[in-house]
């Protein structure tokens, strides 16, 4: 298939940090897909959660579904638009690679225990996964992705980090765009979760039909399923509304862009990073029903008493072990303690809290509550 002349195009990347020779059959982004696939970080994304905690059901998406569907729907719009698919599914596929155990409430308990130290957010910690911490090559660290797939993971970033990221981090100072294939990874991912979160949602009971009636984005779906097909049962028009909720999304997502790329008219991928806003986008009317669902969500699902009491178990969870590594080291399994020293050496008490960030976020949900019992409970082995 011929791509757009804005498209990314492998033959005229960045480039990797360490060179190596071109790939025989594949395209340089097949080539990255292909290592996400294979790394240790992509497999522990199928015991990670997104809202649910992992044991709670087998029902409901994990990091890896999540990652899935979003790019499902990436290479969708990136086939429609004639961009580049196999960028853009390297690039949703890696996206959530960075995520702690235990969802958003994971992320944040984290983030609070690295407040000294530099913070943690699950988007630059992806960024680490991919250039530092998978250990496969024996030529480099990390996957060694080029840099349209990195600049693709790293969705935001604060400008003193930025600074830190040399090239890869410009864009967030002189306030540029990345390239399409990582703007619509990212609203593939809003389109992914918003949806699953209301099939999820509704799934465990958490929210109800009643409430949903008041999001504009599910309703308009759900009630003509209601008039076209008035005897279905009502897990099947729930999952009828839902898809129809994605594909009126992504439509809608296709149309606008195409009409913003026509009317910018870009000549090359680098015209279009020196716009002042990205040419992937919603309507405004689907960017408001969008939001409305997001809120929705928000109240409903995300602050729903037995929701909060799981983020609260998990972030006291992460909490614990954390202190309980930085306080002593010699606790940590041997490889991870010998990357604590040799980060302690060269950066001090910074060095240590961030290994043990690393150790932490790579942890899958059931990992993360054994290694608590290990640590904790007097009766369990260590
Ligand atoms: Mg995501």
């Amino acid at each position: 298939m011929t791509l757009a002349p804005y498209a990314a195009d492998p033959a005229k990347s960045r480039g990797r940090r360490y060179q190596e020779p071109p790939p025989a059959y594949r395209s340089e982004y097949q080539r990255d897909r292909d290592r996400i696939v294979h790394s240790a970080a992509f497999r522990r994304l199928e015991y990670k959660t997104q809202v649910f905690v992992n044991h709670e059901g087998d029902m409901f998406r994990t990091r890896l579904t999540h990652s899935i569907e979003v790019a499902q729907i990436a290479r969708s719009v990136a086939r429609a638009l004639a961009l580049n698919e196999d960028l853009a599914e390297a690039i949703a596929l890696a996206h959530d690679l960075g995520h702690t155990p235990f969802g958003h409430a994971g992320q944040d308990a984290l983030n609070d225990c690295m407040r000294e130290f530099g913070g943690f957010e699950h988007n630059l910690q992806s960024l680490r996964v991919v250039d530092e911490l998978e250990e496969r090559y024996a030529e480099f660290q990390g996957l060694n992705l080029t840099f349209e797939t990195r600049e693709g993971i790293l969705k935001h970033c604060s400008p003193a980090k930025a600074k830190e990221l040399g090239e890869l981090g410009a864009r967030f100072l002189n306030k540029t765009q990345p390239g399409l294939e990582a703007q619509l990874a990212n609203l593939a991912d809003e389109v992914a979760y918003n949806s699953h979160d209301v099939d999820d949602g509704l799934r465990s009971g958490l929210i109800t039909l009643e409430q949903l009636a008041e999001v504009e984005l599910f309703r308009a779906q759900y009630e003509q399923v209601k008039k076209s097909y008035p005897a279905l049962p009502e897990r099947r028009a729930i999952h009828e509304s839902v898809r129809r909720m994605i594909n009126a999304q992504i439509v809608d997502l296709v149309s606008t862009s195409r009409a913003r790329i026509e009317r910018a008219a870009p000549e090359h991928s680098g015209a279009v990073r020196r716009l002042a806003e990205p040419l992937i986008a919603f309507s405004d009317v689907m960017r408001a029903q969008g939001l409305e669902l997001k809120q929705f969500l928000r109240k409903h699902l995300y602050k729903h008493y037995r929701v909060q009491r799981m983020t609260n178990k998990a972030a006291r969870t992460l909490r614990a072990l954390f202190e309980a590594f930085f306080a002593e080291p010699g606790l940590l399994p041997p490889e991870f303690a010998a990357k604590a020293g040799a980060l302690e050496r060269a950066q001090g008490k910074t060095g240590r809290a961030r290994a043990i960030a690393d150790y932490i976020a790579g942890m899958t949900d059931r990992y993360a509550i054994a290694e608590y019992e290990r640590l904790f409970t007097p009766q369990q082995p260590s």
